[in-house]
């Protein structure tokens, strides 16, 4: 066992040095981290390491240390449940790994201990900055295409500062530009976050602009029914508007989700706008209390603003099947209005809009929709019907898509036709 592993630290030691060397980017499924950090602790732990020979095993690291490449990015993959686990190895039928998949076996269960312990210690041991995913090893990807379940490539290239050669503005431009509306003289502003698809860089684009301005400086609000399903791993969803990047704003969630309430909430705890003058609204067009009545929604936004608050609301206006979504498309009409108003008035306008997009995961056009989809016990994508009920069980799972080559949902009704939306959008790109 020790001479094996002795043989592993220094073979993935040289491949790595050598992918280095040749190809300047490598990109690989273990690193010598795994190794190192994973099976000799497992098999330390076990016994089949004594401690004199994990020692030497850890002399020989710090001595390499210097020369050893490490990663720009380590994505550290914890499994939604042990059980999917073992499901997922019975499925793959290699006859080695079936001891695992036993029920009382804790072997597993132990691995995934040894690997949660390396999201602290890696980045602080080695400098080496981790993302790390919670997935469901049933569903990370689709077996006859080999793609990967796109919000973990988007959380990748995010990490990586990747995301500008995919979305348009950047998050980084967005955020810059919100910055830009915020410092015109004049009222309070309201800026409405838009785009046509998920996976826009919305979220992490209002991080970057919390950043500038400040955690403490932000109040932020989700409506009940935008909470990410429990079974993508957030803990702290309640509390938090996470970016997919792990970056956390204290949010409040909003429960009847009703835009009135929000104005109650800072009524009831005196909240000052002079201290906290950012209000972030995400996935405004879920707060479905107001989805008849678009007037109301407009008016809740405004009387927030009126309090003396910039509100930044951030939403998509179509569903997955391509119809209108509540009310987003009349806060874009009232932003449409408000400029109109003001260019008479020469004044700046209160209320701004800001167009962000991506593109179809499948083409690379511009993403008009987002597709419902899941992982069926194929492990083939399954894309989800029209008259699909959010109520059925199960994970679901989203990408950007282009609604021409491919589709956000099946069985659309015979002859039917995406509606277009009563005000056109304007680009301020
Ligand atoms: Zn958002
Ligand atoms: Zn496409």
């Amino acid at each position: 066992m020790f001479r094996s592993q002795l043989f592993y630290l220094l073979s993935n030691i040289g491949s790595e040095i050598k992918a280095r060397l040749e190809k300047g980017v490598s990109v690989s499924d273990t690193s010598f981290l795994t190794d190192a950090f994973l099976w000799v602790e497992w098999h330390h732990q076990n016994g089949r390491l004594d401690d004199q020979e994990y020692e030497i095993y850890h002399k020989l690291i710090a001595l390499f240390k210097p020369i050893i490449p490490t990663p720009d990015l380590l994505v550290i993959l914890q499994p939604d449940s042990i059980d999917h686990l073992k499901e997922g190895i019975k499925k793959r039928g290699r006859s080695e790994e079936q001891v695992f998949t036993e029920d009382d076996n804790q072997e597993l269960a132990h691995q995934v201990e040894i690997t949660k312990s390396l999201i602290e210690s890696i980045p602080r041991d080695w400098g080496i900055k981790v993302l790390p995913l919670t997935v469901n090893p049933l569903e990370i990807f689709d077996r006859e295409t080999n793609k990967v379940n796109y919000s973990y490539i988007y959380d990748i290239r995010e990490a990586l500062g990747l995301l500008g050669h995919l979305l348009h503005p950047s998050p980084q431009e967005t955020a810059t530009e919100m910055m830009r509306i915020l410092s015109k003289p004049g009222l309070s502003k309201a800026i409405i976050l838009h785009s046509k698809s998920m996976f826009s860089g919305k979220t992490t684009a209002e991080c970057l602009l919390a950043d500038m301005v400040g955690y403490d400086k932000v109040l932020a609000f989700q409506p009940k029914a935008a909470l990410r399903n429990s079974e993508t791993g957030f803990e702290d969803q309640e509390k938090h508007l996470i970016s997919r990047s792990g970056l956390k704003i204290k949010a409040v969630t909003i429960e009847d989700n009703s835009l009135k309430s929000i104005i109650s909430f800072i009524r009831d705890n005196n909240n000052d706008s002079k201290k906290q003058p950012y209000i972030f609204i995400d996935d405004v067009m879920l707060f479905l209390a107001q989805k008849d009545n678009p007037q109301e929604a407009i008016d809740a936004l405004e009387e927030l603003r009126k309090m003396g608050f910039h509100v930044i609301a951030d939403g998509i206006d179509y569903t997955f099947q391509e119809e209108p979504f509540t009310f987003m498309h009349n806060l874009l009409g009232k932003v449409k209005k408000e400029q109109k108003e003001a260019e008479g008035e020469k004044r700046n306008p209160n209320w701004y809009q800001i167009e962000t997009h991506t593109r179809c995961r499948w083409c690379n056009k511009h993403a008009r929709g987002t597709r419902l989809y899941r992982i069926n016990e194929h492990g083939q994508q399954q894309i989800m019907p029209y008259g699909y009920d959010f109520r059925q069980p199960g994970s679901l799972l989203y990408e950007p898509v282009c609604c021409e080559e491919h589709n956000t949902c099946t069985d659309q009704p015979v002859g039917f036709k995406k509606s277009p939306l009563p005000t056109e959008t304007k680009k301020f790109y």
